[in-house]
């Protein structure tokens, strides 16, 4: 199935989105954990941007914003953050 850029469809019980570099799933729902970013710690260094293996981080103002509909909760960006400034916590 191809989908033109912006078009979203359910597949499988997946959210895909075409144009998304990255599969363009909305993984949210498989998520345990989720990334919080502490804006007052960031130091703007982009590692988690870098490493997010679903290129769910951006480049804000204030730091770094996570797009949390495509965020899987692996925690990667936790770990790697030099600053501490990203906490995994339970999803409710
Ligand atoms: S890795 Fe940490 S300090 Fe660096 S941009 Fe991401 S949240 Fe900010
Ligand atoms: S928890 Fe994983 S998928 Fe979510 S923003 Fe961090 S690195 Fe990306």
């Amino acid at each position: 199935m191809v989908l033109a850029k912006g078009e979203v469809s359910e597949v499988k019980g997946l959210m895909l989105r075409g144009g998304r570099s990255v599969g363009g799933r909305y993984v949210a729902d498989w998520r345990t954990f989720r990334p919080v970013v502490d804006a007052s710690k960031c130091r703007k260094c982009w590692l988690c941007v870098m490493y997010c293996p679903e290129g769910a981080i951006g480049r804000g103002e204030e730091g770094a914003v996570i797009d949390l509909r495509f965020c899987k909760g692996c925690g990667i960006c936790a770990n790697e953050c030099p600053a501490g400034a990203i906490e995994m916590v339970r999803e409710e």
